[in-house]
């Protein structure tokens, strides 16, 4: 079968791979039909992920058909078509217990990471049962693709983290892929002003159509001056950081109001600065999470009801065949204005 491999930093390449067979009773194959390319699949290729070894098939979202399954799998069957979340997780052990499927024992972030992933034509998936979720009938199958892995972090860490509440002023900073989930999925709860910052013209203006209030392009370094003068002086009930830099998680640290919260959704690389000197008597809480799918079937629900239409993330498409280009578009974001690309099989 056709799969896109890393072999190492700065190097990738579409290759023939065996097709991958049931190792564990709870495994299933999953036959992709829909899969995409993420912000953490850039950092792979860049050498920041030394987990993930060199000969690993990428790609840790996607839908597809099942073809077959583990004698121990009892829910998921052949035929039946899947969301495939980006968390695997067992559903037995201590932190699948507490709904810490991020931390599952035998399980987590694997997913083209530690074990192959999806960025291919068919993709072995343990702990099938509580690792797959059956797609309701009429559902846009691009649209499910969004619920792999951006729009339960952008919920989980983001909105829930933050616990945004009607009439709460928030500010999002990022408005890429993950921040654009946050924006979507915060509106749930009626927030009175979400104020999107951001570098790039183009990520502000959709975060517009997405629902922004306000939008900061923090270029000049005035998001701080900028974020105050919407806010009457107080700064933002919810600060959410979604980029993973010092610069950004340090805004957030000066836009939060007292009582505030701010919740990281960013992958940082390098330490940042805590300004406790001046927070330590703010009453703010900070807080920190790796998605764990927990909600990944209350959002379907939210997609049948169409009270999320992520289809509007999705900017460019390609199929398998071409997925070097596709990496291209999307790493080349600024240029190409990609937000998220649909690979089809
Ligand atoms: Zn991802
Ligand atoms: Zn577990």
């Amino acid at each position: 079968m056709k799969a896109l491999v890393y072999n190492g930093p700065g190097k990738k390449s579409l290759e023939e791979k065996p097709k991958p067979e049931i190792l564990h009773p709870s495994d299933a194959i999953v036959k992709i039909t829909k899969t995409t390319i993420c912000g953490t699949d850039l950092h792979i290729l860049k050498g920041d992920v030394p987990t993930c070894e060199p000969g690993r098939i990428l790609g840790h979202e996607g839908v597809g058909i099942v073809e077959k399954v583990g004698a121990g799998v009892g829910s998921i069957k052949p035929g039946d078509h899947v969301l495939i979340s980006c968390i695997t997780s067992c559903g037995k052990c201590e932190p699948c217990r507490k709904g810490m499927y991020s931390h599952c024992a035998n399980g987590g972030w694997i997913l083209g990471h530690r074990i192959d992933g999806t960025q291919a034509e068919y993709v072995r998936i343990p702990h099938a049962d509580t690792s797959l979720y059956p797609i309701p009938k009429g559902l846009d199958e691009d649209a499910v693709v969004m619920l792999s892995d951006i729009l339960p972090t952008g919920f989980e860490c983001g909105v829930l983290n933050g616990k945004i509440k009607p009439g709460d002023s928030v500010a999002i900073v990022g408005a890429g892929p993950i921040g654009l989930a946050t924006l979507l999925t915060a509106q749930f709860y009626t927030p009175s002003k979400i104020i999107m910052i951001d570098i790039d013209n183009n990520r502000l203006e959709v975060s517009k159509r997405f629902g922004a209030t306000d939008i900061i392009n923090s270029t000049e370094g005035r998001a701080t001056e900028k974020t105050m003068q919407l806010t009457d002086g107080a700064g933002v009930d919810v600060a959410i950081e979604a980029v993973g830099v010092p610069a950004t998680f340090e805004l957030c640290e000066e836009i939060v109001t007292a009582g505030g919260i701010i919740a990281n959704i960013g992958v940082h690389g390098v330490k940042a600065d805590l300004h406790l000197e001046k927070l330590w008597s703010h009453n703010i809480s900070i807080t920190t999470r790796l998605v764990d799918t927990v909600t990944t079937p209350m959002l379907l629900k939210t997609l049948v009801s169409k009270k999320l239409e992520p289809l509007s993330l999705i900017t460019h498409r390609f199929k398998l065949d071409d997925i070097m280009q596709a990496y291209e578009t999307f790493g080349k974001a600024a240029q190409t204005k990609a937000l998220k690309v649909i690979i089809s099989a």
